[in-house]
């Protein structure tokens, strides 16, 4: 069955940036629209400049998993968005939130945490190293013990996030920090997937390994059955069985 998938992506560093547009000229979500093509996957793509902010309720009601990739704008991202993302969510949706999306409304939203960590960008980058710590995970399927960003931006500990459900990557970088790199919860009945690789001025969204991460992620964050009952709150004002004792 196809899997309905929608990447939002902020889009401004690509309007403003020329160093961005030089690595990413069709943006990022062109990228990584690209790099995870595949007959199970139909694709849609939308910005902040779009009309809706990219996100139409036509278009995230008809979603069943949504990449988030956002870093200069989170705050003119409107509430009501996030209010209707949050809400899709915990209905079922899937979300992979990409790299800076950690500091988005939705994240923090989601996570109940300022989502605060350390970070360094330098014009070479750091060598990061994703180590592969939960191998039979469904996210880790087909990837090797570990592989490697030869130019990343540097995100590390302490990541101020609710502890994860599982984790699935961590990260060493050459400058010596480590970092939660692949991590997921469940909100509601929403699964939610976070991963860190893939700053604006590297190349990191045309990598193959980082392609074959993100259809994982898309693949697991996808709820299979759709048919469930909405947890909404219950009223039981019947009880099943009367009490033993006679008492209402
Ligand atoms: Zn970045």
């Amino acid at each position: 069955m196809t899997i309905k998938v929608t990447i939002w992506n902020e889009g401004r560093h690509e309007q403003v940036h020329k160093e961005v547009q030089d690595i990413y000229p069709d943006r990022i979500d062109g990228a990584i629209a690209a790099g995870i093509k595949h007959p199970d996957f139909e694709i849609r793509r939308g910005t902040l400049d779009d009309p809706d902010e990219g996100l139409p309720d036509s278009l995230l009601n008809d979603t069943d998993v949504l990449l988030w990739w956002g870093h200069m704008a989170h705050e003119e991202v409107s509430d009501g968005l996030i209010d209707r993302i949050q809400q899709r969510v915990l209905k079922g949706m899937g979300l992979v939130i990409l790299h800076s999306g950690h500091h988005s409304k939705l994240f923090r939203r989601l996570m109940g945490t300022n989502a605060n960590l350390s970070w360094r960008e330098s014009p070479a980058g750091d060598l990061e190293r994703v180590w592969v710590i939960n191998p039979s995970h469904p996210i880790a399927e087909g990837l090797p013990p570990f592989f490697e960003v030869n130019a990343s931006e540097m995100y590390g500990e302490p990541f101020d996030i609710p502890q994860p459900d599982e984790l699935i990557f961590i990260s060493w970088y050459s400058g010596g920090e480590v970092f939660r790199s692949g991590c997921t919860w469940q909100r509601g009945r929403g699964r939610i997937f976070f991963f860190s690789p893939g700053h604006e001025t590297y190349p990191i969204y045309h990598d193959k390994t980082i392609h074959k991460v993100i259809s994982n992620g898309i693949r697991w964050a996808e709820q299979k059955h759709r048919d469930g009952r909405i947890l909404e709150n219950w009223h039981r004002a019947e009880a099943l069985h009367p009490r033993p004792d006679g008492k209402i």
